[in-house]
């Protein structure tokens, strides 16, 4: 049987019969139709005071249908323009609907790791977390792994110098994912021979891994 690919976090789904993919939507973004698995969330870019309330019915609508494999991406982002209290309040309410919708949150973050795992703390979902476009310091990685959280690896991996490999080769095998995200040009392919590389193992031995972690996660 041929090996199937899982690419957990696209913006750019392919359609390609061999991948399995989870197309990411904004509020109100309709899905590409080249994939029958879609994630919803309220990104912290687009998060707005004026349209929260709406986003929020959007969010709440969709989350229960059953197309919608996960919740986000969500969370918070120390470098985009967006108020602190409004990413925090919307953030706030991802979490509060993947838990009632019972999948898994699939998390954007930047530079505010010990914000996010502070919150994790506070609540105590049940849900699994997954930080999405890993690409920190082994140590942040071990950090977040410590807390129960998951790590999706992507086209960051590709780059020499990047931490995000090592980050990868120290990850338990029933904790990470792979994604292509908004990265248009790098198929999961590439991504998916990168990661064998790091890591040292077969192509076969990562598809079982990665199928594995998917079904147990999002529960495919
Ligand atoms: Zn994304």
């Amino acid at each position: 049987m041929k090996n199937r690919l899982y690419n957990i976090h696209t913006h750019i789904p392919t359609g390609n019969d061999a991948f399995t993919e989870i197309e990411n939507l904004h509020f109100a973004q309709a899905a590409s139709g080249k994939t029958p698995f879609c994630s919803v969330g309220l990104h912290p870019w687009f998060v707005r005071e004026d349209n929260l309330a709406a986003s929020e019915l959007w969010l709440k609508a969709h989350a229960v249908l059953p197309s919608i494999c996960a919740i986000g991406e969500a969370g918070l982002d120390k470098i985009c323009d967006t108020p602190w209290p409004l990413q925090e309040s919307a953030f706030r309410f991802c979490i509060e609907i993947s838990e009632v919708a019972g999948k898994p949150l699939v998390i954007h973050c930047v530079r505010a790791y010990n914000e996010v795992i502070r919150i994790k703390k506070e609540i105590g979902p049940v849900q699994p977390w997954i930080f999405h476009g890993f690409n920190k310091h082994p140590d942040t990685a071990q950090m977040l792994l410590r807390e129960g959280c998951f790590l999706s690896f992507g086209a960051a991996l590709l780059n020499e110098n990047s931490r995000s490999a090592e980050a990868l080769r120290q990850t338990p095998e029933d904790r990470f994912f792979l994604e292509t995200d908004d990265a248009g040009e790098v198929g999961i392919e590439t991504i998916y021979e990168r990661a064998t590389e790091i890591r040292g193992i077969s192509v076969e031995r990562l598809c079982e891994i990665i199928s594995g972690n998917v079904q147990r996660v999002f529960r495919f």
